[in-house]
C-alpha cells in the first residue's frame, strides 16, 4: 500500500451517490503536495459553432464515477504511482475571452510552480494555448501529440487571433511547440481551401489524416511518434474529442463524420507511454449535445488512460 489518494470505491459508496469529483478522488484546491493535478477549465466562449463546453468538466467528473483504479488491459496503476487529486476549476470570466486566457495562464503558472503535472478537463480548445504558455516557461519548446478532426491553425477567426481554431498556429509562432516533433492525428472532412492543412506541414509538423487511420491499429503510428519525439523531449498531449467519430462522441461542438474509433483513441493515448509527457488535456466535450452521457463517459476513460501514460506510471 501507499499513502497516495485512492478513488472512493463503488463498494464503499454506491457510484451514483456521493460528491462527483474526478475519479472520486479528494478535492485539493491546495496543489502543493500533488504529483498530478486534474484541473477543470469550463470555457466555451472560444467556440465557433455549437457551444456548451462550459459544462464539460462537470459532466466528465460526473461520468468518471464509473472509472475504476486499474487498467485491465495494460495493468497500469496510476493511483499507486502518483499523488493525484481533483484540483477544482479555474474561475473564469464568462463575458471576456481575453480575460479568460489571462486567468487560465495565471492559474497554470501556479500549477507549474507547484511542480504538479496538469491533466486538464475542457472547455473548448482555446484553453490549450494559455496552458502551453505556462508549461513552456518551464520546459521550453515542447513536442506535441494532437488528436483532432481539425488542425486549429487558422490565422484568425472573425478577426480574433485567439479562438479554438487558431491555437496551434499561435503555439508554433510563439515557439511553445516544436513543429518537427508535432503530430496532428485524425484531421479530416471539409476545408475552406484545398491546402488548409498545409501550413502545419510547411512548418515541419506531421499530419496524419483520418483516412490514413481508417481500418487499422494505430499502434504502428504511435511507434513512429515515439521514435521521432524520443523519450526525453517534454511532450504535451492535447486530445480534442471531435477527433473521434461522432458515433462514439456526438457531444461536441464541431462534429465531423468518419473519425477515429474509441479503440483508436485508446491506442493513441496508450502509445504515448514512453514519452516524457509534461501535461495533457481532453477538450471540446459539450454535454448539451451528449444526450446519453456517452461522450463524457468516454472522455473520462480517456483521461484515465492519460494518467496511465504519464512517465513513471507503474504496471502491475
Ligand atoms: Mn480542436
Ligand atoms: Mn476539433
Amino acid at each position: 500500500m501507499n499513502d497516495f489518494n485512492q478513488p472512493l470505491s463503488g463498494n464503499e459508496m454506491p457510484r451514483f451517490a456521493g460528491i462527483p469529483t474526478m475519479f472520486r478522488l479528494p478535492l485539493h484546491e491546495d496543489i502543493a503536495d500533488l504529483d498530478v493535478a486534474i484541473v477543470g477549465v469550463p470555457l466555451d466562449i472560444g467556440t465557433s459553432n455549437r457551444n456548451g463546453t462550459r459544462y464539460g468538466p462537470r459532466q466528465i467528473r460526473s461520468e468518471s464515477v464509473l472509472v475504476r483504479p486499474y487498467s485491465m488491459a495494460t495493468g497500469a496503476a496510476p493511483f499507486d504511482s502518483f499523488q493525484v487529486a481533483d484540483a477544482g476549476d479555474v474561475a473564469l470570466n464568462p463575458y471576456q475571452l481575453d480575460a479568460c486566457i489571462k486567468l487560465i495562464e495565471a492559474h497554470f503558472d501556479k500549477v507549474v510552480a507547484a511542480e504538479a503535472l496538469p491533466v486538464t478537463l475542457g472547455g473548448d480548445h482555446t484553453i490549450t494555448l494559455p496552458i502551453l504558455r505556462a508549461l513552456a516557461r518551464k520546459h521550453g519548446s515542447m513536442a506535441l501529440v494532437h488528436v483532432d478532426a481539425h488542425a486549429d491553425i487558422n490565422d484568425e477567426m472573425f478577426g480574433e487571433k485567439v479562438a479554438h481554431g487558431t491555437i496551434f498556429r499561435r503555439a508554433i509562432e510563439e515557439g511553445l511547440v516544436e513543429p518537427q516533433r508535432m503530430f496532428q492525428i485524425g484531421l479530416r472532412a471539409t476545408g475552406y481551401t484545398a491546402d488548409d492543412f498545409d501550413w502545419s506541414r510547411q512548418q515541419g509538423a506531421t499530419i496524419v489524416p483520418a483516412e490514413e487511420c481508417w481500418y487499422q491499429s494505430l499502434a504502428p503510428l504511435m511507434e513512429r511518434v515515439r521514435s521521432v519525439i524520443g523519450p526525453q523531449a517534454p511532450t504535451y498531449l492535447s486530445f480534442d474529442i471531435d477527433g473521434l467519430d461522432p458515433s462514439v462522441a456526438p457531444g461536441t461542438g464541431t462534429p465531423e463524420p468518419a473519425g477515429l474509433s474509441a479503440s483508436q483513441g485508446l491506442e493513441i493515448i496508450r502509445g504515448c507511454f514512453g514519452l516524457n509527457i509534461v501535461g495533457a488535456d481532453l477538450v471540446e466535450v459539450s454535454p448539451p449535445y451528449d444526450t446519453s452521457g456517452n461522450t463524457a463517459l468516454l472522455a473520462a476513460n480517456l483521461v484515465f488512460e492519460m494518467l496511465c501514460s504519464l512517465p513513471g506510471c507503474r504496471r502491475r
